[in-house]
């Protein structure tokens, strides 16, 4: 029995250990990924504000073979529903079961000027760039811009805004420096409806961060944004770039026009032990609503669809279906942060309640990241 895993990010690692700790051994669990390190995005915020390092963050993805799990670091290049085979640049491997958890890929060229005049606050490379930027400025405009729909973790771009305040807090610029953020949205965190999306936009008052909303990105050239429906001056501009399907999921037919893989809530494709987990998926919640792009419902569905794996591969009952509960962490500076509680399927509609920014949700926070490394990695 051959499970094939593609992708060894939040999904995949999630999915990987809960079938490996209720599988026997000759049941071959797979993980596939180009990278051989793994940190959580959420990180990345970390290393901004100069709190964390990169090196010091990662861990290697060659740990899971500790515990019984292969690990292969190639680049996919080709998924074969049909001949249950998948594809990389060296090799070709064949699945019984598929588990499709590739993430997204960030599109800044999708607008144009954006790579020559803006930092991309998802690229890893562009973090130290803008933290360093940062803080050397004295005075001056920064410009924050989601730039596409979907985008992954929708509080992380207000969570990267009041983290820049509190740099400019304390390098004592911050009266000097003005941050306006720009969305397509009209209200801060659609997902989480009008009342949270209120309590964010006050949040970034109280840090004099001006949220400007139904603000369509179309261009950026030297210092100029340029909106569908007008533009505006920076001096620093850190865009949330378009994000898009994985070309290579693309290429084997998955996606139907750019969309993400759309699945119900067992995660199953229209391809037999087929399954798509993760960002790389869409789960639509109401005609307008579908499940944010978040690791801790990437972390839900992994478990959710490896439940059903096993069960079928033990010949029992498969009834696992992914609940949409979870939480993600709004921090705001200085080791604190809110806590977003969701249920994406509660009735009559999604229910997100945000619980106020404190020290202990801020030690959560750590929480979250320590015992998933303790546990997967
Ligand atoms: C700044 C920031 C902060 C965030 N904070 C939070 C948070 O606090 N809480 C939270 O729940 N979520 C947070 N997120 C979102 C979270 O990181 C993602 O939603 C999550 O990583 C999605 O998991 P995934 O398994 O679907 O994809 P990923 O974790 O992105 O994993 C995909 C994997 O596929 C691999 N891959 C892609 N293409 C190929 C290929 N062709 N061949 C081989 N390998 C390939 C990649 O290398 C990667 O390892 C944050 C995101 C950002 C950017």
């Amino acid at each position: 029995m051959n499970i094939i895993i593609l992708g060894g990010g939040f999904g995949g690692l999630a999915a990987a250990n809960e079938l490996r700790e209720n599988l026997p051994q000759d049941a071959r669990i797979t993980i596939i990924d180009k990278k051989d390190w793994f940190m959580m995005d959420l990180v990345k915020l970390w290393i901004l504000n100069g709190t964390r390092e990169f090196e010091f963050s990662k861990r290697p993805l060659e740990n899971v073979t500790k515990k019984g799990i292969e690990f292969i670091n190639e680049e996919i290049t080709k998924i074969d529903p049909n001949n249950k085979t998948v594809r990389t640049k060296f090799r070709q491997f064949h699945y019984d079961y598929l588990i499709i958890a590739l993430g997204v890929e960030l599109a800044p060229e999708q607008i144009p000027g954006l790579t020559d005049n803006g930092l991309v606050l998802y690229e890893l490379t562009d973090v130290p760039k803008i933290r360093d930027t940062v803080r050397k400025m004295k005075s001056g405009k920064i410009a924050m811009a989601i730039m596409g729909l979907p985008y992954k973790c929708p509080p992380a771009p207000y969570e990267a805004a009041l983290l820049i305040r509190s740099i400019l807090e304390e390098t004592g610029t911050s009266d000097s420096v003005q941050i306006d953020f720009y969305s397509p949205t009209p209200i801060t965190l659609p997902a989480g409806g009008p009342q949270v999306s209120e309590e964010i936009l006050q949040i970034l008052q109280s840090k004099k961060i001006e949220f400007h909303g139904n603000h369509k990105t179309i261009a950026v050239e030297s210092k100029k944004v340029k909106f569908e429906n007008g533009e505006a001056n920076f001096d620093v501009l850190i865009a949330i770039p378009p994000h898009k399907v994985p070309t290579v999921v693309v290429e084997s037919g998955f996606a139907q026009n750019g969309k993400f893989i759309e699945v119900d809530r067992t995660c199953k494709t229209s391809y037999d032990h087929v399954y798509a987990i993760g960002d790389v998926n869409q789960i639509m919640v109401t005609d307008k609503i579908a499940v944010p792009k978040a690791g801790i419902f990437a972390e839900g569905e992994g478990v959710t669809v490896a439940r059903n794996i096993i069960a079928q591969i033990k010949k029992e009952q498969e009834n696992a279906s992914f609940d949409g509960k979870g939480g993600c962490f709004l921090e705001t500076g200085k080791r604190i942060a809110g806590y977003l509680q969701v249920d994406m399927f509660a009735s009559p509609t999604p229910l997100t309640q945000l619980q106020s920014p404190s020290q202990d949700y801020f030690s959560e926070k750590e929480k979250f990241e320590r015992e998933r490394l303790e546990k997967w990695l």
